[in-house]
């Protein structure tokens, strides 16, 4: 069985890749599992120096590996750019406050001594998707690795380059064997993994319905999973919004990556004083977005990752629009060349409940934009969803919008007058049908160990 890399582009076969047959994960498994108690020993120092060096090897490749990403996955070379140097620093973040985190906790009882200690796991199974095919590995592998963990990765099917690429930048900045593997299968040889009683642990980053499915298993085998799942993140524009500011902070997040972000703006829920404007303001910074190859120079849109992806987004926005919505941009396969999966910028007005753009996540550069009476009714609909990743407020009373971030906005974050981003110093995931745990941050690094209670009497 192969793996092949396929150019949203143009449909063209990148490369094909042999997929690992059973007893070579058995022994990737297995060959983890033999590293990990000296693994597991190495002090916090040398791990700090190994993820510093991660960061030098990463940006002196970050070319080479944009590259590949606009290859696989469509980004354009800026965006690939931007994700190395966000990987390079979620190393030095670990680096620099991993030990901090993973510190023992005194604390006092009648004991002559109690502490918290947190332990690594073991070996933790990372499945992941093709969006952001470095970062969401890395964001998993920083605190991983530094916690003492081993990591094995399942990277989405279209990116198998960027999953052997990962695995030879950790060899690369002097990482053991067998600390970090890539693991060339399908999601069924996944499952398989999962249930190896070698692996402890499970994250997912991917879809609500991969996430359930990864869940039901984990939990029925009595295993820790983390789950950062798909969102529809609502953006609150409200009557006294800086308009200009928001419609351009706006486009930004519904367009970042091509709009195939979990935390990508997907709805704009507009009071009724501010809608005309904000819809015309935001028309235009949308519609000026050029669409076009990822590896030219100005490109802002690339390709959709995938063919089928392209397709699947166009059907639902005609769904919409059969429901009743208005599209007032794009919403038409562009006639470029070749059998490409290009998508261009689309708006959606007038979305209500029971369209699909209501209820559905929308991965794709497709804008809903839903009326609100007034910020009380905009605040309901931001909640009438069963997602709950990332949300946003814009409004010039920033008491107000503090208000709103902080207790109304049902969401694992709430961002007031900016666009939703992550961040290695803060937590980042979701509630509902967004999944649970967190990474990055703190918390992030507490999600695989054990959290060991040492008692002396
Ligand atoms: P996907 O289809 O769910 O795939 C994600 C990963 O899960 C891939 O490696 C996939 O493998 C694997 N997979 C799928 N079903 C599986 C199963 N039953 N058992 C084990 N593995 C399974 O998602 P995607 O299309 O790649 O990514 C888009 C989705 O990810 C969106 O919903 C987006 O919102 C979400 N996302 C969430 C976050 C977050 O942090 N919350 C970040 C990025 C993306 P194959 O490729 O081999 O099918």
């Amino acid at each position: 069985m192969s793996i092949t890399s396929i150019n949203p582009v143009n449909g063209s076969i990148i490369k094909s890749y042999t997929a690992d047959s059973e007893e070579a994960v058995l022994t990737k498994i297995e060959s983890a599992n033999a590293v990990w108690p000296s693994w597991s020993a190495v002090s916090f120092k040398e791990k700090e120096a190994l993820l510093k060096h991660t960061a030098v090897i990463l940006r002196k490749g970050k070319n080479e590996l944009a590259h590949l990403m606009a290859l696989e996955m469509g980004k354009p070379l800026q965006g690939g750019l931007d994700e190395i140097e966000k990987c390079a620093t979620v190393c030095e973040y670990y680096a620099a406050s991993g030990a901090t985190h993973l510190a023992d906790q005194l604390i006092e009882t009648e004991a002559s001594k109690s502490y918290v200690s947190f332990q690594p796991l073991g070996i933790v199974l990372a499945i992941m998707p093709w969006n952001f095919p470095f970062w969401q590995v890395f964001r998993f592998l920083a605190p991983g690795l530094m916690a003492g963990n081993c990591g094995l990765l399942k990277h989405a099917s279209n990116v198998p380059g960027c999953a052997l690429a990962i695995e030879k930048v950790l060899l690369d900045a002097g990482f053991p064997e067998h600390v970090f593997q890539t693991l060339m299968v399908d999601s069924k040889i996944a499952q398989k993994v999962i249930a190896h009683p070698l692996v402890k642990a499970v994250t997912l980053t991917g879809s609500t319905a991969a996430g359930m499915q990864v869940a039901k298993q984990a939990a029925g085998l009595l295993k820790k999973s983390v789950l950062e799942l798909g969102g529809s993140d609502p953006y609150l524009i409200l009557d006294d919004a800086d308009l200009e500011s928001a419609a351009e902070i706006c486009a930004q997040s519904r367009l970042i990556n091509n709009g195939q972000s979990c935390i990508a703006a997907k709805r704009f829920i507009v009071t009724a004083g501010v809608e005309a404007e904000f819809t015309a303001l935001f028309t235009e910074k949308m519609a000026s977005r050029v669409t076009g190859d990822p590896l030219t120079q100005g490109t802002d849109l690339g390709p959709i990752a995938r063919a089928n992806l392209r397709d699947e987004l166009h059907q639902q926005v005609m769904d919409n629009i059969k429901k009743g919505a208005k599209c007032i941009l794009g919403g038409v396969i562009p006639d470029f060349d070749g059998d490409h999966a290009f998508y261009g910028p689309t708006i959606l007005s007038g979305v209500k409940k029971g369209m699909p753009a209501y209820d559905q996540e929308i991965f794709g550069p497709v804008a809903t934009i839903i009326s609100a009476k007034n910020t009380a009714e905009a605040i309901f609909i931001a909640n009438d969803t069963s997602f709950g990743l990332g949300s946003a407020v814009f409004t010039t009373n920033i008491a107000e919008g503090e208000r709103i971030a902080r207790t109304a906005l049902q969401a694992g974050s709430a961002f007031v007058n900016a666009m939703v981003k992550s961040d290695p110093r803060l937590p980042f995931g979701g509630i509902n049908q967004s999944g649970y745990g967190r990474e990055l941050g703190l918390y992030g690094i507490h999600e695989f160990v054990n959290i060991k209670t040492v008692y002396i009497k």
